[in-house]
């Protein structure tokens, strides 16, 4: 076994995820504690042409796994593949974003090699030679310690909680091409169907803008849209709106919808019940607006507004646009 932290990065039609650089970041770090490197494993179909960007980051090895039947991730394929890389490697430590794909991934892979799991992480720590690892239990209000008793050790890691390092140009990674045989995949992924419409992706966005119950019906979300529009932000929801039809479950930000870590995230008209405080509160600043000085979201606010949003909203996205208009 070696002390290596392997990196499974993450494609999305043809990009790499945001959230690779950031394990990448944070598997330095343990590496470096750990005494081993970072090697990252990146599978599709011509990927050798889009891993450029992975090449500045230090990375001792970057594996690709090249192959059409890999180009639309299965689980069965992919599983496959890394099963077979990731014993012939040995990592100490395997890292797996915890996006829709990771968590799909992740547990079959650790069944396969018959390791444990750690889902969602938030913190790494290297004490006496082991890793304890921290994510956060019960919708975020208590935070678990955990210690693999199984080696690779293996994780899934909450999109942005980490940094992104600098990338160095004065370092290039080598590439090792390795086998791709996804074997006999009995479930294939014929196509992948855009949603209507482009749209900032909640887990990905910088800024998010969400509308609760206090919206009070659908047509007003044209409000929270055209603010974060301006601020070139995503738009949420919370569960209330979602459920009342007025948003589609894929805005739900909270417990059971999505977990998002924006620079700043905006909550109109929303309560700041514990399953949506579940979703964002570790958001690096929140900014609430709501009628009622007593709503449990300003618990967590770092700017609150108590006031009409059906006021504030409109006049906010004015001087917001004002502000961009002056550069
Ligand atoms: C198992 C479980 C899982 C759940 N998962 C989630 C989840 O993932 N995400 C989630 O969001 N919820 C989730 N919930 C639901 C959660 O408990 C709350 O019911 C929900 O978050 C409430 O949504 P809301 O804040 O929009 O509505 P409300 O709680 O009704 O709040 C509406 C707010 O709008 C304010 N308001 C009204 N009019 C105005 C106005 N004109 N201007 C300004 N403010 C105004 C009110 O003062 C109020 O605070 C879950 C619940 C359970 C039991």
């Amino acid at each position: 076994m070696s002390n290596n932290v392997l990196v499974i990065a993450e494609m999305r039609e043809g990009a790499l995820k945001k959230i690779c650089f950031e394990m990448i970041g944070e598997g330095m770090r343990i590496a470096h504690k750990l005494g081993g490197a970072v090697e990252a494993a990146v599978l599709g179909d011509e990927v050798t042409d889009k891993i450029e960007p992975l090449a500045h980051y230090g990375l001792e090895k970057i594996y690709t796994a090249d192959d059409p039947a890999l180009a639309n991730y299965t689980a069965e394929g992919y599983t496959n593949v890394l099963t077979k890389l990731i014993k012939e490697t040995e990592p100490i430590l395997v890292l797996i974003g915890a996006t829709t794909q990771g968590k799909d991934l992740a547990p079959r892979l650790a069944a396969r090699l018959a390791v444990g799991l750690a889902s969602d992480c938030t913190g790494f720590e290297v004490r006496n030679g082991n890793l304890l690892i921290t994510r956060p239990i019960y919708a975020g209000k208590a935070i678990a310690t955990v210690k693999e008793e199984t080696r690779p050790y293996m994780a899934t890691v909450r999109p942005n909680v980490f940094a992104p390092p600098e990338p160095d140009t004065s370092h290039a990674s080598q590439v090792e091409e390795v086998p791709a045989d996804a074997g006999n995949i009995r479930a294939k992924a014929i196509d992948m169907i855009k949603e209507a419409g482009e749209r900032i992706e909640l887990t990905e966005a910088d800024i998010v803008v969400s509308g609760g119950r206090g919206l009070k019906g659908p047509e007003n979300f044209a409000l929270i849209e055209r603010l974060a529009e301006v601020l070139g932000a995503a738009v949420g929801a919370s569960r209330a709106a979602v459920d009342a039809g007025w948003k589609d479950h894929s805005y739900q930000v909270g417990q059971t919808g999505k977990v998002v870590t924006p620079t700043l995230y905006i909550a109109c008209g929303i309560s700041g019940a514990i399953q949506h405080l579940a979703g964002m509160k570790t958001s690096q600043y929140i900014m609430a607006i709501n009628k009622d000085a007593d709503a449990p979201i300003f618990k967590v606010a770092d700017y609150g507004i108590v006031a009409d949003l059906f006021k504030v909203v409109p006049v906010l996205t004015e001087e917001f646009e004002k502000m961009k208009a002056e550069g």
